[in-house]
């Protein structure tokens, strides 16, 4: 088995689910517990400057060793998602993949019709969990991609690289991943994560992300006697949803459209919450989705004059698009390198936030890396071994130009 699979089969099995219930930094223990594993290996390596800070990030560096002079940092989470279990992962080889889907335990399918790539790895190895649990390769493959570009670096001189910067974080998963992130430690001008899905593909843009929280105050009285008195929180809340043209909702959205999402009522008649969020690509798609919460409360104000109905609408992260516009080395030298690996490159958008957006609007224009692994945040997460193979060529090649130009 290569170096670089049996690294990641190593690090699926080390439980580093992160907690959003819990507001410690990082949000669990085991997290630092594997960055004390890897820390080690840093170590091994003869990696300069690492250090763990208590927070959860483990930094460390390597001089370049060719003609560019930028700094590049490489970043992997490893912090796997809380949505699915994520104790005793329990990796499963599937040799020689026939192309069928793959049955795991509980009833557990994997079906390459349901994934975007699967089927270009038929005879190649997929590796998968026993279906207890997640797999872990987001972003387990991208620490192992990491510490085996870096193992590569360190034993063969002769490959061009730009000085490196390495930062292992924690509890992106739970949206805290930058919270505690020092951009002036890392000192990096450019970054990528690796931290994406299918390879080929090159992350250039995220959503634009607000969230619009709802509380409605109604007024309670016995329903026997309710008439011209009762205002019900509950049925003003489902109002403002059945506004809300089902177009616009997630399940009618893909590609680079937008969308509303109500994401949970709790509500009885005297007084009830909503929480939406608002996803768009462009700054005046999200303007008009603010807008659009804001025509909604003053009409469902005029509707229920005697509710009282408030409305908080606030940021939560920001397209990198524009920031990489700027300056477009970044993500031309990451398309140039996925040719170099021998895949056609694709400029692609995610949708849905990463550490690398937080991570350009501090100050860094971060690109987000694929590594090959797909279905994440659930107990179908599969990564195929070519898969992660072409990742890492991917991010090596991507380097060597950096080291060269
Ligand atoms: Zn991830």
């Amino acid at each position: 088995m290569s170096d670089l699979t049996d690294r990641f089969l190593r690090y699926t099995r080390i439980n580093t689910a992160s907690d959003s219930s819990s507001s410690a930094s990082p949000s669990t223990d085991r997290q630092i517990k594997f960055l004390r594993v890897l820390e080690d290996e840093l170590m091994e390596l003869g990696m300069d400057d690492i250090e763990l800070d208590e927070k959860g990030t483990l930094y460390a560096s390597l001089p370049g060793d060719g003609y560019g002079d930028t700094v590049i940092g490489l970043l992997a989470h490893v912090d796997t998602s809380p949505e699915a279990p994520g104790e005793n992962v329990n990796p499963v080889l599937h040799h020689n993949w026939d192309g069928n889907p793959i049955e795991l335990c509980d009833g557990v399918v994997i079906d390459p019709s349901d994934t975007t790539d699967m089927l270009r790895y038929v005879g190649n190895t997929i590796i998968t969990s026993d279906g207890t649990t997640l797999l872990g390769a987001d972003d387990k493959a991208g620490v192992a991609i990491i510490m085996k570009i870096l193992r590569t670096l360190i034993s063969d001189g002769g490959i061009p690289r730009p000085p490196l910067r390495i930062a292992f974080t924690t509890d992106e998963e739970v949206g805290r991943g930058m919270d505690n992130f020092d951009t002036e430690r890392f000192g990096a001008d450019f970054a990528y994560t690796i931290d994406g899905g299918s390879v080929g593909k090159v992350d250039i843009q995220t959503f634009n992300a607000w969230s619009a929280n709802w509380n409605v105050k109604g007024r309670e009285v016995h329903p026997g006697s309710a008439k011209g008195i009762m205002v019900n929180a509950v049925r003003v809340l489902a109002d403002i949803v059945g506004s809300i043209v089902s177009e616009e909702m997630p399940e009618n959205s893909s590609g680079d459209e937008g969308y509303h999402y109500p994401l949970s009522i709790s509500s009885v008649t005297s007084e009830g919450d909503l929480k939406m969020i608002l996803r768009d690509f462009t700054s005046e798609g999200m303007e008009s989705r603010i807008e659009t919460m804001k025509s909604l409360e003053k009409w469902i104000q005029v509707k229920y004059p005697r509710a009282e109905i408030s409305l908080e609408l606030s940021e939560q992260y920001r397209n990198p698009g524009e920031i990489l516009r700027e300056d477009k080395r970044a993500v031309e030298f990451a398309l140039r390198g996925t040719k170099a690996a021998g895949l056609e490159p694709e400029e692609s958008s995610i949708r849905g936030g990463t550490d690398g957006s937080r991570l350009s609007f501090m100050g860094i224009p971060t690109v987000n890396l694929p590594t090959g692994g797909e279905l994440f945040h659930s107990r179908k997460e599969w990564v195929a071994v070519k898969g992660l193979e072409l990742s890492y060529r991917i991010v090596l090649e991507t380097l060597g130009i950096w080291g060269s130009e």
